[in-house]
This record gives structure tokens, sequence and C-alpha cells, in this order.
């Protein structure tokens, strides 16, 4: 029997505000000392009393805005109890069936087709601490004692629930870049996966091809990156796969992914919403969104992937291809805009940026806003391509170095003394080293071996240490040779 993966995903994230959720702590502790941003509020002392963070509210309802979601105009925060070292008050403030955001969508390029995954809702709760386990895997079954860090408890925090789009690991992992950049365009995250601000859990069951019904589902946690995304439902999708081709059934339960070993690994048996209690917060009113302000908000809205893409295709003239992966990061987009507001040629900067320079940054796992090349660096690089004064093989050398050291091309060029060599006479002095040289070679080429020429622009090339002009080589080497 053949069958088809549902996937639906959880995705946690931390807002940037100044505060956290409901105190007066800042929300900008990563890789503070431990415990140093907390107070009665945030550790959930007895007596203390939470106050609504009115910017985490607005953030949220930007959100639920970009993804076309309706804006609750009554919406509530509950109690979601449950005991576990990470949470001080052994309760959670968060949203249970008033959400802020209910039912939007999000439209998802993937090299096939295009994907529209339902928002089932928008939500907004606070963070719980953070736990070390004192071992050597970091796991807490080896472990001889857990750390405790309270920093990031009531850092606000929105969870967005998709619907059972998502078809594939690929999908999935589209879908989360997507979400990823309009959150960013947004500016309400920095959607730092390897700090945690930005966070997937997955869902996922098989069912026969052309069923409707859903099949037990487990749900993976802990992939914090891209990567992890696509590995973890690729792994999961097999496994439910043999279980249920030897005729067993999938258990409903939660997944851990580890990262070192690629498979996911039993965490516990699924809870259900009974298991936590949830009740209204009886020190919380209930929030009124009024229109005028949902209003408001609406028109603070910036351009968002979808308009920025088409906006590519429009004023650039780029492929829809190059677009959709210009636009999957705002950092990507920026720095496009960036050079082709000061050079010409659109297409150009665009193949650079998905070729080498994509390249390098995956090859050194950094983001385009970390690595040392700049906007300044590319154009300057394509204008000595443009001049003639190094040939498009020595430039991707020239941005090798660049990429390293951050070196404007210009040095590079100049220190290297790596400037084309143009000048046909000296050009050709060369080829007629070469074809001296290489008797047989030449032979060869004359009695009809086309690719006996290659090898002598080889010769000639390293002879120039790259540097001589590639399409001067072959013209004067056919003349040379009578071709
Ligand atoms: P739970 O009560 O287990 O948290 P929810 O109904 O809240 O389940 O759904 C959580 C996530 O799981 C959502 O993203 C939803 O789309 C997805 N989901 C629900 N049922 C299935 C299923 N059978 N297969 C795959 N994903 C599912
Ligand atoms: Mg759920
Ligand atoms: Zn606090």
């Amino acid at each position: 029997m053949e069958y088809e993966a549902v996937i639906g995903l959880e995705i946690h994230v931390e807002l940037s505000t100044e505060s956290k959720m409901f105190c007066g702590c800042s929300a900008r502790t990563f890789g503070e000392e431990p415990n140093t941003f907390t107070c009665p509020v945030c550790l959930g002392l007895p007596g203390s009393l939470p106050v609504i963070n009115k910017k985490a509210v607005e953030y949220t309802a930007k959100i639920g805005l970009a993804l076309n979601c309706e804006i609750a105009r009554s919406t509530l925060f509950h109690r979601k109890n449950y005991f576990y070292p990470d949470m001080p008050k052994d309760y959670q403030i968060s949203q249970y069936d008033l959400p802020i955001c209910i039912g939007g969508y999000v439209d998802v390029e993937t090299k096939d087709l295009t994907r529209r995954v339902g928002i089932t809702r928008v939500h907004l709760e606070e963070d719980t601490g953070k736990l070390t386990h004192i071992s050597r895997t970091g796991r807490i079954g080896e472990a001889d004692y857990s750390l405790v860090d309270f920093n990031r408890a009531g850092i606000p925090l929105v969870e967005i629930v998709t619907e059972p789009d998502i078809r594939s690991p690929e999908e999935a992992k589209a879908f989360t870049q997507k979400l990823k950049s309009i959150l960013e365009h947004l500016e309400v995250s920095d959607c730092n996966m390897e700090e945690g601000s930005l966070r997937c859990d997955a869902n996922v069951s098989l069912r026969p091809v052309g069923s409707e019904e859903l099949g037990v589902k487990t749900e993976v946690k802990n992939m914090n990156s891209f990567r992890a995304i696509q590995g973890a439902l690729a792994y999961e999708i097999e496994r439910q796969k043999a279980i249920l081709k030897r005729g067993e059934v999938v258990e409903q339960e939660t997944r851990h992914w580890d990262d070192a070993g690629n498979v996911t690994v039993p965490l516990r048996t699924k809870e259900y919403a009974h298991d936590y209690r949830y009740f209204p917060e009886p020190d919380l009113v209930p929030m009124e969104l009024s229109k005028d302000w949902i209003e408001e908000i609406r028109v603070t809205l910036p351009e968002l992937p979808d308009v920025r893409r088409k906006r590519f295709e429009e004023v650039y003239g780029l492929p829809t291809h190059d677009a959709v992966l210009l636009i999957s990061s705002k950092a990507m987009g920026d720095f496009f805009e960036e050079c082709a507001e000061t050079y010409p040629d659109a297409k150009r900067v665009s193949n650079w940026m998905m070729g080498e320079l994509s390249m390098y940054l995956n090859a050194a796992n950094l983001e385009i806003d970390e690595c040392a090349v700049t906007p300044r660096h590319l154009v300057q690089l394509l204008k000595l391509i443009d001049d003639g004064t190094v040939s498009g093989k020595m430039a991707k050398s020239v941005f090798e170095e660049m990429f390293e050291t951050g070196k404007l091309p210009k040095v590079i060029v100049e220190e290297k003394g790596l400037v084309q060599i143009t000048d046909r006479e000296e050009i050709a002095r060369i080829v007629e080293m070469v074809v001296e040289e290489n008797p047989s070679v030449v032979e060869d080429y004359r009695s009809g071996k086309e690719r006996a020429l290659g090898f002598l622009v080889g010769q000639v090339m390293r002879l120039t240490q790259g540097r001589a002009n590639p399409q001067l080589v072959n013209v004067l080497l056919k003349e040379k040779l009578g071709g």
C-alpha cells in the first residue's frame, strides 16, 4: 500500500519586546549570567501579580494580520497547569479557547507547487526557564544533576499552529522558512533558531493515499534548524511506514529529535488538554481589542515577502525562482536590494548571491548578515569583471578571499597582482610557447580532436596563474593552430 504523509506544525517564537510578558524584567537575556534577569513575578513568588505587556499583544496581532488571520475582539489568558522544574509558577499563563488570532493561511512555494497551509491559531503565552542537564551528552537520563536558569522565564512567546496541510518534509522546511521570513519582515522576533527564539514541533501521521481520514500522529520536539526539521520528519515517516507495513499501529506519543544520532526517540506518551486543567487566569482581566486599534496596527504592516517577491520580479525582471530565494530571509532581500541600487544588472547580482555567496554561507553555516561580504564588496567585484580587470574565473578566487578576510576586491587584486592579462602580444607569446612545447597535443587537435584545445588553453592559464583573458586565449590559440 502507498502512504501519504500528513504534517502539522507548532512553532514557538520569542518576541523581541524590551520587557517580559507579565513583568518589567528585560526580555533580552540570551547569553547573560543565569538568574540575573528575574523578579517576584517571573519567579512566581506568592502574592506577585502579572501585568500584560501591550507591545506583545500588538506584535501578536501583527503576526496574525500578516498570516491572514482574523483578530479576536475579545480574548483571554488561561492558566495551563503542569509541574516541571523549568516553570517557577508550576503553571504557564497561556491561551486556550480564545486566542488572539484564528483562521489564516500562508502560501508556500516549493519546487513543484504552491501549497496553501492553513493557520489554525496564533496565541500568546510566556516562555519557561531553561534546564541544563549536567552530563556528557546533555541528556537528562545520564545526568547527575540539572541547573535551572530563569532568565528566559516570562519572555513573551507566540505559538503558531498550522492545519495538517503539509505533505512532505521539504514542504515543512519551506513553510518554516517562509514563516521565518515573514516574522523577520515584521521585526517582531530575531528568529534565531540556534539560540532558541524560533522553535518547531512537528506532528506527523501517515494514511493510505486517497484516504481523507487522519491517521494516528506522533509529535517530534526539539528541532532547532531547517535541516533538523527535514531530517526528523523524513525519519519519522519511514519509522511509521515500517510499523504500518508490519500491520501494527502507531502509538500516539511525543518524540525527541536526536540531532547527533539522526533519529527520533520516545519522550513521553501524549498528554491531553484535560491533563492541564485549563482555567481562566484569575489575576488578569479579559482583553478587548478595539477595531480602531487593530486597524492602526494593520496600517503599520511593512511590505511582506509575497509582495516583495512580486516587486523583485516586476521591478528587477527576476525569474520567480530567483525572487523566491531572495526573499527567503529579510537579510537576503535587503542585501540584494542594496546591490541593485548601485549595480544595473540585477540578474547578475542574483546569480552571484545564489551561486558563490550561498555556497560559502552554507559551508560556513553563516547567515548573510553574519559574513564579511557586504553589498559593497559584491558590487565592486562585479564592476572589476565588467571593466576587464579580472576574468570571471579570477573573480571566484577573489570572492573566496574576500569571504574569508572581508578585504575589498580592489585591495585583494592589488595585493596579489591579480590583474587580468588582456594584452594580445603578451598572450600570443605564451600561446606560441605552449604550442611549441606540446607537439603531440597540437597534432591531436589538427587531426580533429577538439578536446585537445582545452588542454592547451589550460596550459596557457597555468603559465599565467589564471590571469590570461580566456576568450583571447581561445582566439589566439585557434589562429596559431590555423583552426
Ligand atoms: P494535540 O491536541 O495533540 O495538541 P492538536 O489538534 O492541537 O493536537 O494539533 C496539533 C498539531 O498537530 C496541529 O498542527 C495539527 O495540524 C496537527 N495534527 C493534528 N492531527 C494530526 C494528524 N492526525 N496528523 C498530522 N498532524 C496532525
Ligand atoms: Mg496542541
Ligand atoms: Zn520578572
